[in-house]
Order: structure tokens, then sequence, then C-alpha cells
């Protein structure tokens, strides 16, 4: 990875890389669990000139961003991790946030990722120089989302360009008329104010999604009035959460086979599930009972569990898991309302009816913008043409990983990459894997470059669009796997054994190349 000298003012001329850069040179965009292990194994591989740019300061992504109170994975412990990395003492089933940064604070230090990373650089655009087979790339250092701080315009130099931004990265806020006038602290979710104490306050929550139902029962525990805005209620099943007895951990920990054996035995467990998210499944039909027979146990007022009833197809949107969610709506503190809200005024949330509120903090849980991708960082490949322009009617990669007409650029966690049913760090670790076989394909067969055929990456794709029409995300609720257009641009759509499959060995058939 190389750096020019002199620093530059984005949008003036691109500067001319030096001529020593070492090849392959990586440049990795975010250091969460994608940009980490992208990292860890270029490094195994034997590729050492590696720049990770990461916009905050400090590594962890998701997991750094999302530290509002409550906040956990649903995915288990034992398999919220590297499959390289085994962690024997999780301290429950299912990991909190605080754990899990743990962890990749400990997986950066093993690997010694840190001296690669360059903090408070975010990338803003990068362009491919065909006739040198480079990525030019643009960032800007120490500049800061809270006190609008410019920072530092530089170019950078690399063969390859790794995405690791993962899909929930951006913040969404909603567009409701008033919030600037409102006069009361406001905050998302993802960029919880740790500051502003909650106790005894006048709380607006809007959204009920998986972010929601974790933070909502510590506020409620704390505010002294909350008012939950839902506008679409989800399904909910029990969460079978415990903490781990020190028996466990130590069996863990002296027994590796034993552990092994647990996490195959989770990952098959969570594979399973996907049948559920089969339109007209049993199995679908079954989980839809339990979430029914759930809310039943926890709720009794008729009118309120009516509220809470999801009227659309189970998996339509995650399917979430919590214990406390429903219980922490019915405290005496606490409202849920459904009536849409309308607009705020200084102190208050008004809804459609009419009926005002009074609020003094208003916490979004509206989620992330999320069809875009790379969005907003511009990406231009061969012949100047732009990925915005490329993915103007929804963004689509060949195997959520490479872009035709974008030369050694790789994506992890890409289009129609997510889940609803396992964990993503499978699906990462097999988007690392199907990566390095092609640097090691650029350097082996002394390519420039090398991106898929445009034929075959559309194959791909009318095969991925097809398939998910026979999923549950078809039948036409609103989420965030689905873009404006309404094309699902995020799920990945069968069983993650079968991506497994399709990215162990690279077919080189469907890739074009130039020698260098
Ligand atoms: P989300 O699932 O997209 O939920 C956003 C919520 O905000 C929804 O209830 C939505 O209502 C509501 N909303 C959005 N715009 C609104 C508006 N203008 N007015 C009123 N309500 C509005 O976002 P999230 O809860 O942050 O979760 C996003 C994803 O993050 C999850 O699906 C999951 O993949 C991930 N996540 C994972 C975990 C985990 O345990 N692994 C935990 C948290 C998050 P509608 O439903 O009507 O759109």
């Amino acid at each position: 990875m190389a750096e020019s000298k002199r620093t530059k003012t984005a949008g003036r001329g691109l500067e001319t890389p030096p001529s020593d850069i070492p090849f392959p040179s990586v440049a990795i965009i975010g250091s969460g669990f994608g940009g980490l292990c992208m990292a860890i194994k270029l490094k195994e591989a034997g590729f050492q000139a590696i720049t990770i740019f990461e916009k905050a300061d400090r590594v962890g992504g998701t997991w750094r961003d999302n530290s509002y109170p409550g906040a956990a994975c649903d995915v288990p412990s034992h398999l919220y991790s590297f499959s390289f990395e085994p962690k024997s003492d999780w301290s429950r089933a299912f990991p909190e946030q605080s754990e899990i940064l743990g962890y990749i604070d400990h997986v950066a230090d093993k690997y010694n990722l840190r001296p690669h990373i360059r903090f408070r650089t975010e990338v803003t655009a990068a362009e491919f120089d065909e006739a040198k087979g480079l990525w030019r790339i643009e960032t800007i250092t120490g500049s800061s989302e809270n006190n609008g701080s410019r920072g530092r315009h530089e170019t950078h130099f690399a063969h390859v360009l790794v995405s690791a931004c993962g899909q929930l990265n951006r913040p969404a806020y909603p567009d409701i008329p008033g919030l600037d006038r409102f006069e009361g602290v406001q905050f998302h979710s993802a960029r919880w104010n740790h500051q502003h104490s909650l106790k005894g306050r006048k709380v607006a929550v809007i959204g009920t999604g998986a972010s929601a139902i974790q933070f909502v029962p510590p506020v409620a525990e704390q505010a002294g009035q909350l008012h939950v805005f839902q506008r679409t209620p989800t399904w909910i099943l029990p969460k079978p959460d415990r903490p781990y007895m020190n028996y466990e951990k130590r069996r863990f920990r002296k027994f590796p086979a034993w552990r092994e054996t647990y996490r195959n035995w989770l990952y098959w467990s969570l594979e399973a599930r996907f049948a559920a998210l089969n339109q007209g499944s049993v199995l679908g039909e079954m989980v839809k009972r339990a979430a029914l027979e759930h809310l039943d146990s926890q709720v009794k007022w008729p009118l309120l569990k009516k509220a809470l009833t999801p009227d659309y197809e189970l998996g339509c949107k995650r399917i979430l898991i919590s214990n406390d969610y429903y219980p922490a709506i019915q405290r005496p503190n606490v409202a849920l309302i459904t009536t849409p809200v309308e607009r705020f005024t200084k102190n208050s949330v008004v809804d459609r009816d009419g009926r005002s509120y009074d609020v003094d903090t208003v916490i979004f849980g509206t989620g992330f913008e999320t069809t875009g991708f790379l969005a907003p960082i511009r990406i231009t490949g061969l012949g100047g043409q732009s990925l915005k322009e490329a993915w103007k009617d929804g963004a689509e990669a060949f195997l959520g990983v490479t872009v035709a007409g974008f030369p050694n650029l790789f994506m992890l966690y890409g289009p129609n990459t997510n889940l609803g049913h396992n964990s993503i760090l499978f699906m990462i670790e097999c988007q690392v894997h199907y990566a390095i076989q092609c640097i090691r394909r650029l350097v082996d067969r002394r390519l420039k470059y090398l991106h898929p055929d445009p034929d075959r990456q559309r194959e791909y794709n009318e095969w991925v669009q097809a398939e998910l029409k026979k999923r549950v995300w078809a039948t036409g609720c609103h989420s965030w796997y689905v873009n404006e257009k309404g094309k699902n641009t995020n799920n990945w759509p069968t069983y993650t054994v079968s991506y497994w499959r399709k990215t162990r060995q690279v077919d080189f058939s469907a890739y074009r190349s130039e020698a260098r």
C-alpha cells in the first residue's frame, strides 16, 4: 500500500502513484469483523502490504457503533466468533455487545493488526486506473461526524480494494416534520448518547425493530415516562439465553473437540431454520405458533395483544428473540402508540389523531440505510463507470463479492449475502476465502486485474432473484432487504451451506482478466 507524499484536496487532479508499490498491496475499508478477517487471512497467505482504513477511532464496526443499553447478538455466542479463533469462556449463551467488542479487540491484538489500521480515516472515493492496475483511493483523515471538522485529504494507491463496511453502518433517520425544531435531546440507537441520563425523563422511541426491542426494556427501567411508537409489530420468539456455568466454560476450554462439536451443532440447528423462510412452509407455521404462544403467555390484555400481533408473514422482517420486551411494554410508565407520528413540536410528539405526547428525549430505533451498500463512497471502475450508475436499479455482485467492470474490488457482506437464519461470520469467512483465491490468482498468473464476466454475473443474479421470489421476503412487507424499486438487494436466498459450496473454489471461467 503506498501513499503519495503530498496531501491533496479531493476533486483536484489525481496524483501519480509511486513506482515502488509492493505487489499486491491491499486496501481494506472498515475494521469490523469483515476487515479484520480479511487482514488475518491475507497475512496468513503471505501478503503483508495491507492497510485498513477505519473512519472511527477504534475497531469493531457495528459492535463499536451499537453500544445502546441491552445491545446483544441473536446468534449464539459459540457460533458468533471466527472458526479459527474460538472463545471458550463466553459468559452466556447469547453474547452481549461489550463481550463481542472485547473479542474483536482480542482478535486485533492477537493477529497484530493494529499497525495496519489507519484510524479516523474515511475513504471517500476510489478510482481504478486501468493502465496501471491500481486503485487510487481518496481519504479524509481526522474529520468528525460530531464537530463537523473537515480533516486532511490524502491519496493512496493499492492493487486490490476490499470493502468491509457491512450493510448496517449508516443510521437511517425518519423524515418527520418539525424534528429540526425539537428542543430536547435526540439520537439514533447506533449513535447512543451515553452522556444523556434517561433517569426520570419523558422519552419517545420511534421504531420497534431488532435494536429497539433490545433497548426498550433498559430504557423503560430508567425513564419516567416512555412512549414507544410502533409502525409495524414484529414476530418475537422466546430467547433461550442463560449464563454459562463455570464448569461449562472449563469443559469448553479443556476439551476443544467438545467445543467444536457444540459449535457445529449450533450451526446445523440454525441452518435447519432456513426452511421456515420458504413461503407456505410447515416449519414457518410452527414457528409462527410458537411466537403467538410467546405473545399470549406474556401479554394478557386483548387490545395490546392485538396491537402487538404482526399481520405479515413470519420472517418477512427479521424474526426477533426477547424475553423482556413484552413485559417492558406493559410497565405502568410505558405506553405503546400505534397511531403514526405526524410531527414534532419543540417539546412533544404529535400523532396523526392529533394527540400530543410531552417528551424531552427522542430515540430513533429506525434502522439503517441498507440498500446503497458502498453508496457514499464514489467508486469508479473500467471506462470511468461509476458503481452508483451500475447499481441504479439496485446493487448486485457476483456471489456478493465481485462486480463486473470493477476489477480487483472485493466486497465482504456485499449484495445478497445477508441472512435471516444463521451467523453472518460464516458468510464473511467464505467471502474472504474466495477473495484470497482471486488475489493469489493475480500473483500466480501475473495479472493486472480480474473481474467477473458481466453475462455470468447477470445469470447468477437472475438465479438469486428467482430463488428470492420463493421466500417469505417476497410476500409484500416493508423491510430493509428490499429497495425502493422492489428488488431484494440484501438477502442470500438459500442455505449458507450452498453459499459455502459456491465460494470454496473460484470458477475462473466466470472471470475476465488482463495480464500485467
Ligand atoms: P429495523 O429492523 O430496520 O427497524 C426499524 C424500525 O423503525 C422498524 O420498526 C420500522 O418500522 C421503524 N421505522 C423506520 N422508519 C420509521 C418512520 N419514519 N416512522 C416510524 N417508524 C419507523 O432496524 P434495527 O432495529 O436497527 O435493526 C436493523 C438490523 O440490524 C436487524 O434487522 C438486524 O439484522 C440487525 N440487528 C441485529 C441484532 C442482533 O441481535 N444480531 C440486533 C439489532 C440489530 P417498519 O417495520 O414499519 O418499517
